[in-house]
């Protein structure tokens, strides 16, 4: 990867990078679209980051399958399919590691207290090896993008990030490599997290600018799934589109974030205030 970026440097190329724990799916494959319009040369890293798993997370289940995203990668026109193996990212436990900050303790942090430093110093780590120009991530995981846009700033990386939006299925479902862990009836019940979301989205174009007050229209929908099923909420807040921190107006940019439990199962998910769930065309 070090020897494409320089060839890449040398001849003023841009390359554009997409970082990824692979098992790729239309999710990815936006992003892959996205890096192609801002980039000369698209590379994809595939790497399942093991300093971002807590001990008793997922690590070891996390879905692999790197002849099926090789296959993907090719007919999605990557130039570079990058996939390093832990043992070359990390010789030993590192010494130095990325601290996210404030914004890394709250929300998915507070729940996952070491994920993003994990998160963040694989980032840095991609960038300092692929150097990119640019760098593509999802608003899926629109907390990870903040922090990395927070971490480019504060360390003065050298890399544009550009943050695409969330692809779902038919049916409102955020995709995620981790939609695998749901059987039928389990991704049945998902469905109420964009739903919440939705009623969250209503409450706004109605005319509500009271976070508290739109979270409220959105546990409207989580409140009765909780008592009448295995769902628990985690989160739900309205968060400043640039600070990411809770905020008591809602405003058009301002994200409505959540995480539920379908029985042992985390789904993350969140929408732009302004934009609803509608905003995310599968193939712009
Ligand atoms: P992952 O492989 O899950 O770590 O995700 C790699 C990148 O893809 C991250 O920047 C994610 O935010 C992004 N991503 C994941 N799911 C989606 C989705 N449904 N739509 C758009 N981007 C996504």
């Amino acid at each position: 990867m070090r020897a494409a970026a320089a060839e890449a440097a040398r001849a003023g190329r841009r390359l554009a990078l997409v970082p990824t724990m692979g098992y790729l799916h239309e999710g990815h494959l936006a992003l892959l679209k996205e890096a192609r319009r801002r980039g000369d040369i698209v590379a994809l890293s595939v790497f399942v980051n093991p300093l971002q798993f807590a001990p008793g997370e997922d690590f070891d289940s996390y879905p692999r399958d790197l002849a099926r995203d090789r296959a993907l990668a090719r007919s999605a026109g990557v130039d570079l399919l990058w996939t390093p193996l832990a043992e070359e990212m990390y010789a030993e436990p590192p010494h130095v590691t990325v601290s996210p900050g404030p914004v890394g303790t709250i929300l998915e942090g507070a729940v996952r207290p070491s994920h993003f430093a994990g998160v963040l110093t694989v980032v840095c780590k991609l960038f300092a090896i692929a150097q990119p120009k640019v760098a593509v991530f999802g608003r899926k995981d629109a907390q990870q993008a903040a922090l990395v846009r927070f971490m480019v700033r504060d360390l003065s990386l050298p890399v544009e990030i550009v943050v695409a939006p969330t692809v779902r299925d038919a049916d409102g479902l955020a995709l995620s490599s981790r939609n695998v862990y749901l059987d039928a009836a389990m991704r049945a019940r998902a469905l109420v997290l964009p739903r919440a979301l939705g009623a969250g989205v209503e409450a706004f174009r109605g005319g509500e600018r009271r976070a508290g007050q739109v979270v409220a229209a959105a546990y409207k929908v989580l409140g009765p799934a909780e008592s009448s099923g295995d769902i628990t909420t985690e989160y739900l807040n309205v968060v400043d589109a640039v600070t990411f921190l809770p905020s008591h107006a809602a405003e058009a940019s301002s994200y409505l974030v959540a995480a539920i439990r379908v029985g042992k199962k985390r789904l993350i998910d969140n929408v732009v205030l302004g934009e609803g769930l509608d905003a995310d065309p599968r193939a712009a």
